[in-house]
């Protein structure tokens, strides 16, 4: 009988290369990423570093994977990038359609009122911490409305991003199209309360790398960066096919307003998904409107 290989009998080079992912990737990349804020890099600098590090977790996933099972085919990898590039068009163009009429009034709105109270003074690098958390603090409780109402977890497609059973870093960005509409709004809603559109940009790398992490198939550590960061074993115990697991750790990015508003879980997690099987791409597509 053909057995999965256990971490034990890998050869030692997966076994010194699993140490290393396990104990240094997160902490390196959040490092990398805070570094590029703390010089000023350009946005095409934190872009580089985005698509630098998906190509490297990937390629990771295709090594050293944590679940071996999650490894997909290359016909359920095209059809999940198809997916992904349809809900990235949408994205593009709803954020156009936002620029053009709510954040133009918004802007207006925060100009007239005088609303920019951000610590503009600080070092960079505790200026994008703090518009990283508060960015969460907005998409956590937009992300748990959408779980416990029923009518916005339908609406939203939010459903959709639930619905795979073999989760890696690309499912970071598997949205359903219509769910940009929500997830386009925490950032500006921080823009408009807070200011600090000029560290906006560099927080992007942190957030994106962090939630491409918390997808992936691979075995990382928790113990310190899971204080702030969010981990993929939390994330992925979020994602869990069971409910009252999957209404736990909101947190996509920061981890931190879970831990202070009594929905943080740190528990193993067997199966994800929304039902026994995984939906057809149709199906998540239908999901927004049908019961
Ligand atoms: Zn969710």
């Amino acid at each position: 009988m053909k057995t999965q290989p256990s971490i034990t009998s890998a050869s030692p080079l997966k076994r010194i290369l699993r140490a290393g992912v396990y104990w240094a990737l997160q902490p390196t990349f959040i490092i990398v990423s805070l570094y590029l804020a703390h010089t000023y890099a350009s946005i095409d600098a934190h872009t580089l570093f985005i698509v630098v590090a998906f190509c490297l977790i990937t390629l990771l996933e295709i090594v050293i994977p944590a679940r071996p099972e999650w490894k997909k085919s290359a016909g359920e990898n095209v059809a999940l990038l198809g997916f992904v590039v349809v809900s990235g068009a949408a994205y593009a163009a709803i954020e156009t359609f936002y620029e053009a009429s709510l954040f133009t009034w918004m802007a207006h709105l925060s100009q007239a009122w005088q609303l920019d109270i951000w610590p503009s003074q600080w070092p960079i690098v505790a200026q994008v911490l703090l518009i990283f958390a508060a960015y969460e603090f907005v998409n956590y409780w937009y992300h748990r409305a959408s779980h416990r109402w029923e009518w916005l977890w339908r609406l939203s497609g939010h459903s959709a991003h639930h619905a795979f059973k073999k989760l890696s870093g690309l499912n970071a960005v598997a949205n359903h199209p219509i769910e940009a509409f929500f997830l386009i709004l925490p950032r500006a809603i921080v823009g408009f309360l807070l200011g600090g559109e000029a560290v906006g940009a560099t927080f992007v790398s942190l957030t994106a790398v962090t939630a491409i992490l918390a997808h992936s198939n691979l075995q990382l550590n928790s113990a310190v960066v899971g204080w702030f960061f969010t981990t993929n074993r939390y994330h992925i115990h979020h994602h869990s096919k069971v409910i009252s697991e999957s209404n736990t750790n909101y947190g996509c990015f920061c981890i931190l307003w879970d831990r202070l508003f009594g929905t943080f879980q740190d528990a193993k997690t067997n199966d994800t998904g929304i039902g026994d099987s995984q939906p057809s791409y149709k199906a998540m597509l239908m999901m927004p409107f049908k019961r």
